[in-house]
């Protein structure tokens, strides 16, 4: 099962990969016939030459795939992926496929939705990050390097407690705003709190590991 999901995950981050470079490739001229071409080496695409591209840039995927290491529960895991890759379905990314959307953040009204304000500077986001921190006892110190607290989530710098908490608190802040918004139901930060650290609690339990700071 786990060598499943591990293959899962590596196809799907090669897809994706294959996806960007799709993107990029250039339109031919008006008067000559449609023809896919690889913007790597202006022919068709190769396999061969696509894994020789990745192996001699491995930062294009390496930082990314350290996603996969953080301990936290699977599908937190791939949110966090998407959310690192803008992939969400926040208003700013709605608008620009083209749906008429008034973009205010959802969760403070205070500023427009994007996910960089979800996950770094929402006033709701901050409040919860704050209180899931002090009731686990967990240092409120943010690294002064990466800039943004979804980089740190990949930085070495970061302690592992650290980047389980801020990765739960990221899946449950997009869980608030989409319940906000399809279900109606709001909680106060105190309540996100709580759940997040009993999704972190349950999490450290199916590893065998006993969380000191609530037992
Ligand atoms: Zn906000």
């Amino acid at each position: 099962m786990t060598n499943s999901f591990s293959a899962y995950q590596q196809l799907n981050s090669l897809l994706h990969l294959i996806n960007s470079s799709l993107q990029t490739l250039p339109i031919t001229q008006l008067h000559l016939p449609d023809q896919l071409i690889f913007s790597l080496t202006n022919k068709l695409f190769s396999s061969a030459t696509f894994y020789k591209f990745l192996t001699l840039h491995p930062k294009i995927t390496s930082s990314l795939n350290l996603v996969w290491s953080l301990e936290v529960p699977p599908r937190v895991k791939t949110f966090i992926w998407l959310l690192l890759q803008n992939k969400l379905a926040t208003i700013d990314n709605l608008q620009k496929r083209g749906l008429m959307l008034v973009n205010i953040c959802t969760l403070c009204k205070a500023a427009c939705e994007t996910a960089f304000h979800i996950t770094n500077s929402c006033p709701y986001f901050m409040h919860t990050l704050h209180l899931v921190l002090f009731l686990s006892g967990t240092p409120a110190t943010y690294p002064s390097y990466p800039a943004t607290m979804q980089l740190a989530l990949l930085s070495k710098e970061t302690s592992t407690i650290y980047k389980q908490l801020l990765a739960i608190s990221y899946y449950f802040i997009w869980k608030e705003r989409c319940g906000r918004i399809f279900r109606e139901v709001s909680n106060t930060p105190s309540i996100s709190a709580n759940l997040i650290l009993q999704e972190w609690s349950f999490s450290q339990l199916l590893k065998g590991v006993e969380s000191p700071a609530l037992s």
